[in-house]
């Protein structure tokens, strides 16, 4: 692959004819950096602008292109000053109206002026008009109209749809086999009958006037399924690389001989489950390999995630270096709260002070005395488990033996962040293994497209003797009734969340809101005891609150959305949601995981403040009628699209720019074929397309 093909394209965008400093930086707001990108910002729907419409036939809410001579063009002060001209073409009159105009837009626009001009025909005081129309001057009485249909494309401040359309046919004309490569060879793409690129990003930017307006604007024409198609090989291709990069690093073979995770296993009041005693093997499997584990374990909520994740830091810290016999090696259980940081600290003493080993927990809230000398023990190697927030694990904590790094609800973790926590541990020449888990669930091929780059596990099962949760929607209006309730279920001894809504994104409002309502649930209820958990507590009290609603001196525990993830109190058997309808079904469904821990029956109410849109309607609806992770994301996935259920930091997936994981679905098998073929065959391509595709500097950067 000659390098100079590369470089030819990755030319600034600034090499085009008039695009200067301030220009560049608008359209880097679009994510054009080169020309190529430029062919890659694409039409959000287009417009047939072909055909000329006589003035006399127009009917009011119609978008049309007509052509005639201005007759009269004045000022008019009617509220505001405006430009007003009156257009004839034999057939009828048409006013153009402008609010905005320069002086030399005026002066264009005399009596006399052929023009012709697009744009939407409403009524208005004299008749017919258009307000803002686009428009130009034309010579002759019989210019041609538009050939192809016109594309409009996203725009952003500061830049007209004009300007930008001029842009793109720079571009466009020079658009050769130089300036843009097919990065994806013939053979990958006959199978699937698609275009050539060229003639895909042509058809795209200027599909001819009898194109099927339908299917393009559903995304569905075969040019746009060849961008699709590569979009989504250039981020299987490099996902993929990066699985491979990982694996030619060496790790160290935990053997485990003083079988430590048999151990705390068989120390656990439960039996594991089916499907978790396969994720553990599957994970032990990883784990006694010179080579290191990157893989995902996948599981509905509650499906009890933890104990495995306890039993392969069993593992590791029951192994030692071979060069070593002596020593041992660590593991860190990182959460994305410092809640479940702590929750997740209880649990591991618990299980694994009984085998003769304490666990040190590390998180920013903490005194700093306290923190040091946990940091010191870690450092030391005194302590080989370790619990702590995913900020702390990115700033200078330093481990003797590092093997093992678990992610804890990686929704909330990015492929860089897996990168650079490899890292860590790579002082002594060998990388961590790393397990990451998450109650996210995502339909197979979608999961198997995001996370290329990981092996999957899932636990699909839950532990036997939970009732399912009963979700009921309520109106706000309700609210009475819904506190009633609340007597009835801590008289019977149960407790109880109530989640406060999402006023504001920001911490300090929602913090206020609960503790507002903390104070009038507690006036209403006087004899059930209320705690309060929010965001902007400091750690003490936050702790000491969880820690009584979980030894059940606190009945009632009003909470904003920290305790969405992990959270694990089995007596708490009701839920009460505010605002529902902001809340997106994934959240719903984390929160409403809380409850349904125990064999006793749980109920979830869902308030709601009417109007409800169309959309929250059909997202309660959804969460009323399933309690299946799996049928709530592949829902959820139909209702909002993959990039908000993947959530926007966790995977490049969320930012593609053309493919969409659901309509081009069937895309995915050809498109992990053709990744392989790739990867085995054309390896040089990968880079070119990767940075077409996902941006240089970005997500994988060490990609190629
Ligand atoms: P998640 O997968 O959502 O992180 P947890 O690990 O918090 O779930 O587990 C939820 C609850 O189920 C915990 O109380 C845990 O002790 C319990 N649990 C886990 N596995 C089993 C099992 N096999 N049988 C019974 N209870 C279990
Ligand atoms: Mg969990």
């Amino acid at each position: 692959m000659p390098r100079s093909s590369a470089s030819q394209e990755q030319r600034p965008i600034t090499a085009l004819r008039g695009v200067g400093e301030a220009l560049a930086q608008r359209l880097a707001r679009l994510g054009v950096a080169q020309v190529q990108d430029l062919l890659f910002v694409l039409p959000l729907r287009y417009e047939d602008r072909t055909t000329v419409i006589r003035i006399g036939s127009l009917l009011p809410g119609v978008r049309a292109v007509v052509e005639g001579e201005v007759q009269l063009a004045q000022l008019a002060y009617r509220r505001r000053r405006q430009l007003q001209c009156s257009l004839s073409d034999g057939s009828g009159f048409l006013t153009l109206r402008f609010f905005h105009f320069s002086a030399a837009q005026q002066q264009g626009l005399a009596r006399g002026t052929r023009l012709r001009c697009f744009g939407e025909v409403r009524r208005g005081p004299q008749g017919l008009e258009m307000v803002h129309p686009e428009y130009r001057r034309v010579n002759g009485a019989a210019a041609p109209p538009e050939e192809t249909l016109t594309p409009i494309y996203p725009l952003t401040e500061g830049l007209s749809q004009g300007r930008l359309r001029e842009l793109i046919g720079q571009a466009l004309r020079e658009l050769d086999t130089e300036t843009v490569r097919d990065w994806i060879p013939p053979q990958m793409l006959e199978p699937l009958s698609l275009p050539s690129l060229r003639e895909a990003v042509r058809y795209v930017h200027r599909p001819p006037r009898e194109a099927q307006l339908g299917e393009l604007e559903a995304g569905c024409h075969p040019a746009q399924r060849r961008l699709a198609f590569e979009e989504l090989l250039a981020h299987q291709a490099s996902l993929r690389l990066l699985k491979r990069a990982a694996r030619t690093e060496a790790a160290w073979p935990l053997l485990d001989a003083g079988t430590l995770a048999r151990k705390l296993v068989s120390s656990l009041p439960f039996d594991l489950t089916g499907a978790q005693q396969r994720t553990l093997g599957e994970v032990e499997a990883d784990l006694q390999r010179a080579e290191p584990m990157v893989r995902l374990v996948q599981g509905d909520v509650g499906c009890g995630k933890t104990v495995v994740a306890a039993a392969a830091a069993a593992r590791t810290v029951g192994s030692a270096p071979t060069d070593a016999p002596g020593e041992h090696f660590q593991a860190a259980l990182m959460a994305p709260t410092e809640l479940l940081a702590e929750q997740h600290w209880h649990n591991l003493v618990q299980w694994f002070r009984p085998l003769g080993l304490d666990v040190a927990l590390i998180t920013g809230s903490q005194p700093a005395r306290t923190r040091r000398s946990a940091m010191e023990a870690v450092a030391s190697g005194d302590i080989r488990v370790v619990v702590g927030t995913h900020a702390l694990f990115q700033e200078g904590i330093e481990f003797a033996r590092l093997a093992l790094v678990i992610v804890d609800e990686q929704h909330r973790f990015g492929v860089q962040q897996r990168l650079r926590l490899k890292e860590k541990g790579s002082r002594l020449g060998r990388v961590p293994h790393q397990l990451i888990m998450t109650a996210t669930p995502i339909p197979r091929t979608l999961a198997m497209t995001a996370y290329a780059d990981l092996d999957i596990s899932a636990i699909d099962e839950l532990p036997p003797g939970r009732t399912p949760v009963r979700t009921v929607v309520v109106p706000e209006q309700r609210r009475e009734e819904v506190v009633a309730r609340i007597v009835q279920v801590c008289r019977a001894g149960r407790q109880v969340y109530w989640v406060c809504p999402l006023i504001d994104e920001s911490d300090e409002l929602r913090s206020q809101a609960a503790e507002e309502t903390a104070a009038l649930l507690a006036e209403a209820l006087p004899d059930v005891q209320v705690g309060l958990v929010h965001g902007r507590m400091p750690s003490v009290k936050k702790d000491a609150a969880m820690l009584a609603f979980k030894a059940g001196r606190i009945q009632l525990l009003v909470a904003t959305t920290v305790i969405e993830v992990g959270v694990d109190v089995p007596n708490a058997t009701l839920m009460v949601i505010e605002n529902a309808e902001r809340m997106g079904l994934a959240q719903l469904h984390q929160l409403r995981g809380r409850v349904g821990r125990g064999a006793e029956a749980s109920t979830c109410v869902l308030l709601y403040r009417a109007p409800l849109s169309p959309l929250a309607r059909q997202r309660l609806q959804v969460i009323r009628e399933s309690n299946d992770g799996f049928e709530i994301a592949r829902r959820d996935l139909e209702l909002r699209g993959p990039g908000e259920l993947l959530g926007t930091r966790q995977t490049g997936l969320a930012q593609l720019r053309v493919a969409d994981l659901i309509r081009d679905a069937d895309l995915l098998p050809r498109v992990q074929e053709a990744a392989e073929l790739l990867i085995a065959q054309y390896p040089d391509n990968i880079a070119a397309l990767a940075a077409r595709w996902i941006g240089t500097g970005e997500q994988y950067g060490r990609v190629g």
